[in-house]
């Protein structure tokens, strides 16, 4: 069997990886390469256009700490965070890969709320999984620079991880090239009729409307990197500090991402253009929580853009026609959806058992 991919952002590479070991796989890729977050890159207080979700993604994998009690999508959360913690090692034997395993720790600031999350923990166990609640004082123990006022506890959930995710996107697509897979950078697929092959899998992000009928979405988010003159926390423990939907993730070197803001025009199908207004709210909740933020250097702003299909929920992984599967539409969380996307897919095919 011939499989073609279209895409080569973390969906697309996921995939190749997967099925690289039952069958010949060719990806086209529309840009020059794999994806690059241009980490470093001054923009002299500009926002960087990133069009690959992939490359302006936080690669933030939030499993336990998901809402969801059961289901589907959290048994594909959870099979991602697994997936990872078996392929990362072995991915990085090639180059580094910022893996953060130290978890995750979401601010709260409702009281009422706690019972509810108590109650996950308890779900959680009986799954196999943990999640803490904590009190202000740990917290202030752990992040002494977490301004109090406002918080009235912590979520803690250690199975929770952050990847790099275009790091990871690259050596995903390097081993899969030394495995066989080709790929075809700067070939833009304009109509899955010509692809030659059996199976075509359209892993093309928001490109996919072009594609494929299917109504989608691109909702913006804009990010930013810091450097602090000293660290927050501790150096031992360095979770990703989340609150109010903001996150902070630790990179090393007192540098750290925050982001995203959440910006869509649901009556338009046009990609929506950043508001310098919602970054400026964003960093404001965040410095309100985390005021030596204050100091911060801006090292680089950038946006870009999750793809949401429109009225049905994310991610679309299904037949589309006799030989294309679309899998697309991630949303917010692609990175940590993408290996159960992919083991679904070989499923799909009838490859081996997923
Ligand atoms: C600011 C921000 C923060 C995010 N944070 C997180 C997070 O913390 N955790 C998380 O899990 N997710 C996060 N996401 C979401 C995540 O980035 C996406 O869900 C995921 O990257 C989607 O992957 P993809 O491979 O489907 O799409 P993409 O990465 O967009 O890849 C699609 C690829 O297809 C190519 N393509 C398109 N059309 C064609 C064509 N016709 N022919 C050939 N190639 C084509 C494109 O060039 C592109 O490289 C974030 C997104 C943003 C924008």
């Amino acid at each position: 069997m011939r499989v073609a991919i279209v895409g080569a952002g973390i969906v697309g590479a996921t995939v190749a990886y997967v099925l690289s070991e039952f069958v010949d796989v060719v990806v086209y890729e529309a840009a020059p390469g794999p994806p690059v977050m241009t980490a470093g890159a001054m923009t002299s207080g500009r926002s960087l256009t990133i069009a690959s979700a992939t490359g302006a993604a936080l690669g933030l994998l939030m499993g336990a700490v998901s809402t969801r009690e059961k289901g589907r999508n959290l048994e594909m959360r959870l099979a991602g965070i697994d997936w990872y913690d078996r392929v990362i090692p072995t991915l990085q034997a090639d180059g580094p890969i910022l893996y953060n395993q130290q978890g995750l720790l979401l601010l709260q600031f409702e009281q009422e709320r706690r019972g509810r999350w108590e109650q996950l923990g308890r779900i959680r166990q009986a799954q196999g999984r943990r999640l803490e609640y904590w009190e202000g004082d740990r917290i202030a123990e752990v992040f002494p620079e977490v301004c109090l006022e406002a918080v009235v506890g912590a979520v803690y959930s250690p199975g929770d991880r952050q990847v790099d995710a275009a790091a990871l996107t690259r050596a995903l697509i390097q081993t899969s090239q030394r495995r066989g897979v080709r790929f075809e950078f700067g070939w833009e697929v304009g109509d899955l009729d010509v692809v030659e092959a059996d199976v075509v899998v359209v892993c093309a992000g928001v490109g996919s409307v072009g594609l494929v009928d299917v109504e989608m979405r691109s909702v913006l988010g804009q990010a930013v990197k810091v450097r602090l003159p000293k660290a927050l926390g501790t150096p031992e423990f360095q979770p990703v500090l989340s609150g109010h939907d903001i996150h902070l993730v630790p990179l090393g070197n007192n540098e750290y991402w925050l982001g995203a803001t959440v910006e869509f025009d649901n009556e338009s199908a046009m990609p929506p253009e950043p508001e310098a207004e919602r970054f400026e709210t964003m960093m404001a909740e965040i410095m309100a929580l985390v005021p030596s933020l204050q100091d911060a250097e801006v090292l680089m702003r950038w946006h870009g853009w999750r793809p949401r299909p429109q009225g049905r929920p994310a991610p679309v992984i299904e037949w589309w026609s006799d030989r294309v599967i679309l899998a697309s539409g991630h949303y917010r969380n692609g990175v940590l959806l993408a290996p159960a996307t992919a083991l679904r897919v070989q499923e799909m095919l009838g490859l081996g058992s997923a």
